[in-house]
């Protein structure tokens, strides 16, 4: 797809089929995206609009926890209070179980201490869930609240659900909490929203450390097959099983990294979101920034 077409398709109605009808020839991408159950929301920050929006319905209403989508959020907030220090590190043990739940990091071994920008990178469960514990009271539902997540959005012109972030926790249900595990179900346009946010505080030297772990994360975390030629992607992974049993995979994220334009969020049932979720994104970024179909 020429990028012209691009734009005069994202000029076009939302809905499920909006990309594989305006683009006219269909791709295995497209495939990809229209056969799997979930959503792809690309929204452009220069017009504040939803250019692509694929699964509306699902983007509208499902309800997920949002999984390690929200750490660069959670370690945001701590930081921001003061809490965590940038460059305070703490070895991982990579095993850890909260509340009866085996959260165990699936990143390799590191040689190394991991400091916020590394939690994020390597999505280390265990460092995070340790910052975790310094929240103090409902710090972590009330910064959570303010980003919306229990408010509707208005990405799209459609009716939507809002999230439920629970009050009142402490101890290791608060941390899985501020790991997305537990406490806190979303839809894929609040965490649109909420990076939204983040994308605007790239130029803040105090969050610095937060889009350096998101940039790390795409470059060689789990976000790998979000990357693009010629842009550094700033995101995060997340990998949920729900309450019910299924598997949902995340992505969230924004590009270029230092200059942002567009917001992408991807949320697909699929055991991992490295696996189901970020090539999906890469998939929208590529169309994005090189016109590819
Ligand atoms: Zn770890």
């Amino acid at each position: 797809m020429r990028r012209r077409d691009f734009f005069s398709l994202a000029s076009s109605a939302l809905g499920a089929s909006t990309m594989a009808r305006g683009a006219g020839r269909a791709s295995p991408g497209d495939a990809f995206v229209e056969n799997a159950p979930g959503c792809a929301l690309l929204f452009d920050l220069r017009s504040k609009r939803m250019l692509i929006a694929h699964g509306a319905v699902q983007a509208s209403e499902w309800l997920a926890s949002p999984g390690s989508t929200v750490k660069p959020l959670s370690l945001w907030a701590l930081l921001r209070a003061g809490r965590v220090k940038p460059d305070e590190s703490i070895p991982c043990p990579h095993q850890l179980r909260l509340a009866g739940l085996s959260m165990d990091c699936s990143h390799p071994r590191l040689p190394f201490p991991v400091n916020i920008a590394r939690a994020i990178s390597y999505s280390c469960n265990c460092t995070t869930a340790q910052f975790a514990k310094r929240f103090v009271g409902d710090e972590l539902a009330q910064f959570y609240l303010r980003l919306g997540f229990e408010s509707t959005t208005q990405l799209l012109q459609r009716n939507e659900a809002a999230g439920h972030v629970q009050k009142g926790i402490s101890g290791e249900r608060l941390q899985l909490q501020a790991l997305g595990e537990r406490g806190v179900r979303v839809t894929a346009l609040e965490v649109a929203k909420a990076y939204r946010h983040m994308a605007t505080l790239v130029h803040d030297p105090e969050f610095q450390p937060i889009l350096e772990g998101m940039e790390g994360a795409v470059q060689f975390g789990t976000g790998r097959a979000a990357q693009v030629a010629g842009k550094t992607v700033a995101g995060k992974t997340g990998s949920v099983q729900t309450e019910r049993g299924l598997h949902a995979a995340w992505f969230a994220g924004f590009a270029p990294s230092r200059d942002p334009e567009v917001v992408v969020t991807v949320l697909t049932q699929g055991r991992s979101g490295a696996e189901a979720a970020a090539p999906i994104a890469g998939e929208l970024f590529r169309r994005y920034f090189l016109g590819e179909s």
